[in-house]
């Protein structure tokens, strides 16, 4: 902890939280505790187990609960904030990670404005400024994209404009030139793809572009400097996920997103020490600037190291940097997904499967996909028709990447003693550049 830091880590057993050090940021986490104590069932239970009180110390209630889960979230917190909500107005963002049923994230309108307050923070700090036109290439659907336009426009952008990718990176990424943006946001695992047809439009000299700001997903080393030197633009990590929206983003030193604990506050589990300030381990976040579907500690699946030390930029935020996801879990064009999840949306159709391995590598590049091949035991093979007709129809986020041409499935039936469950890797990711 640097000696000038607002920030500090407190420790929980082996776990450590990354807190702001002032009585504002106490009173700030027990009235966020005393609400959902009030206002959710499920965390009013979870205090009184713990057997912590949130008035007595906030701080010492964050480390005594438990995680969050995905299923938790999505089976209880959910209803439970519909309710919460009763007659009031409220949007609904699609979540990620569930199995055949769409899963929904409710916001009241302070909860929007909260989340596109980090969002702005994080557009800004990666050079956003009035009178840019601002692009985002995607393959998902465009109003999600209407909350980043919000964003833009509040800093002063002149021009929103969404370019949908297909499976064809050519046509679909051509009117990028005539767009002539100044600032592009997208995915790693479409700017790969998409990269060959664009990276000659522009020199350093006439490339219009400021700032590529990627999310969902690492960029690889060699594709950021490519970027860096062929278009001459800044290139800027944005982190977050479906359920807690932005949480942080890159600035010039691309060291770490920077991030507001006061906003977000986060917890790693088993947390190894890096040096005075750093840490690494399991990341769980605390959605203190929600209201309504908010969460303590959510397991969000990544591996992250939280570093305190001063930036060079002087933003006096600490920052957040992604390692990996989680042994059990991958992300497919930016959705973080759980082996779980996907083995649950299994067995809603074939209920005799109980365990298997998926394998991830890259597909042709022609074809732009992912090849994701999901191993069985082989007495399933007679079930192998209705085992991929549940991977193309009824798994909601591979849905969408499947009939976008994002990912294409092979499935591999092998003996039963490949299964053994203290051994089987649950997950495999062999891709060179979507892979992280
Ligand atoms: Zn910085």
């Amino acid at each position: 902890m640097s000696t000038t830091s607002q920030y500090h880590f407190v420790r929980h057993g082996e776990d450590v939280s990354l807190v702001m050090d002032s009585p504002r940021f106490r009173s700030r986490l027990t009235r966020f505790l005393t609400r959902l104590q009030e206002t959710s069932p499920f965390y009013a239970e979870r205090l009184l187990d713990a057997g912590v009180s949130p008035t007595d110390d906030p701080v010492e209630a964050l480390g005594a609960l438990p995680v969050t889960t995905k299923e938790e979230y999505r089976n209880t917190l959910y209803p439970e904030a519909l309710k919460a909500l009763d007659q009031r107005p409220f949007t609904a963002d699609l979540s990620s990670g569930s199995t055949a049923h769409c899963v929904l994230r409710l916001n009241a309108p302070e909860d929007e404005l909260a989340e596109q307050a980090v969002t702005e923070t994080v557009f800004k700090r990666a050079g956003m400024r009035q009178g840019d036109h601002f692009v985002c290439l995607e393959v998902g659907v465009p109003e999600i994209y209407d909350f980043y336009f919000r964003a833009a426009r509040h800093l002063g952008a002149r021009q929103t404009t969404f370019l949908r990718l297909t499976s064809n990176y050519a046509t679909s990424v051509a009117p990028l030139a005539g767009l002539r943006p100044n600032v592009v946001l997208t995915l790693p695992s479409l700017m790969v793809r998409a990269w060959p047809h664009i990276r000659s439009i522009w020199t350093p000299d006439t490339c219009p572009v400021r700032s590529f700001i990627h999310m969902g997903e690492a960029l690889h080393p060699e594709l950021k400097r490519e970027i860096q030197e062929a278009w001459g633009c800044g290139v800027y990590s944005f982190y977050g996920t479906t359920e807690i929206g932005g949480m942080g983003g890159e600035c010039d030193c691309a060291n770490g997103c920077h991030f507001d604990p006061e906003q977000i506050c986060p917890t790693l589990q088993e947390a190894r020490p890096l040096g005075d300030g750093i840490y690494e381990g399991e990341v769980f976040l605390t959605t203190l600037h929600l209201h309504h579907q908010a969460m303590v500690k959510y397991q969000v699946g990544d591996v992250a190291r939280l570093d305190d030390t001063p930036c060079p930029c002087g933003d006096p935020l600490p920052r957040l940097s992604f390692v990996e996801r989680t042994n059990d879990s991958f992300i497919l064009t930016g959705d973080k997904f759980r082996y779980a999840a996907i083995l649950e949306g299994l067995k809603a159709v074939v209920p005799a499967v109980r365990f298997m391995s998926i394998g991830l590598e890259d597909a042709s590049e022609e074809r732009g996909n992912t090849l994701m091949t999901v191993s069985l035991p082989e007495e399933l093979h007679g079930q192998a028709d209705k085992i991929m007709e549940a991977l193309k129809f009824h798994i909601f986020e591979l849905d969408s990447a499947f009939h976008g041409g994002f990912v294409r499935f092979a499935l591999e039936f092998l003996p039963p003693e490949k299964f053994d469950e203290r051994k089987i890797r649950k997950v495999i990711d062999r891709r060179k550049h979507l892979g992280i």
